[in-house]
């Protein structure tokens, strides 16, 4: 089955081992079980492809997430809930992709660096700390978090279920509101 529905852009950004893509993923299942039309951005993958060649400096970082942004925003206004999940720690580009896409939602995933330290989910900050890896985010490269993200996850605070049912519960009430300046569009328009 498939339903009508507005596109929207759900960020998820924090730190390696914030829990980024496990919030990212269930979010994905429970919006496609309701039958949702949802792609995933995942930043480890699309630096794969998409952004293969880019490195770790600045000007790189921002680059990887203009791409990744510009992809979204297609998606996004082709009626797709596109869920981003990528560090992305520069604030200025975030917010620049924000106001491209329009409709959008911040998901800032936080947990303290000592617990995604402590989780080192891919053996990353281990190499980072002993050298093994530059410009790590956390480490030796700075992390700038959202200052009006419109979700914040505390991951060292809620269970995953929480997480999820915050940002499956922001998506409803954004697509509601969308719905509505739809509706208030259509009903300009017959005026006219
Ligand atoms: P990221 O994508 O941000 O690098 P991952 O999702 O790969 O992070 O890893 C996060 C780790 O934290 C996983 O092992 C996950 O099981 C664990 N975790 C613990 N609590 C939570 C929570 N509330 N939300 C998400 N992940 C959690």
């Amino acid at each position: 089955m498939q339903i009508q529905q507005n596109g929207m852009t759900v960020w998820f950004t924090g730190l390696s081992g914030a829990g980024k893509t496990t919030i990212c993923r269930a979010v994905e299942q429970s919006l496609r079980s309701q039958g949702y039309r949802v792609e995933v951005l995942d930043g480890d993958i699309v630096r794969e492809n998409l952004t293969k060649g880019l490195g770790f400096s600045k000007a790189d970082r921002d680059e990887n997430i203009r791409r990744i942004g510009f992809v979204a925003h297609l998606l996004t206004r082709n009626g797709v809930i596109v869920l981003v999940s990528a560090i992305s720690p520069y604030r200025e580009i975030r917010n620049e992709v924000r106001h491209k896409i329009g409709n959008f939602i911040e998901v800032y995933v936080n947990a303290p660096l000592k617990v995604c330290e402590e989780r080192d989910v891919k053996g990353l900050y281990k190499r980072a700390r002993a050298g093994e890896i530059k410009n790590f985010t956390g480490i030796d490269d700075p992390y700038e978090p959202p200052t009006q993200p419109e979700v914040e996850c505390r991951t060292d605070k809620e269970n995953l279920q929480e997480s999820v049912d915050q940002v499956l519960s922001t998506i409803q009430k954004h697509s509601l509101e969308s719905q509505f300046q739809l509706m208030n569009h259509e009903v300009y328009e017959e005026k006219i």
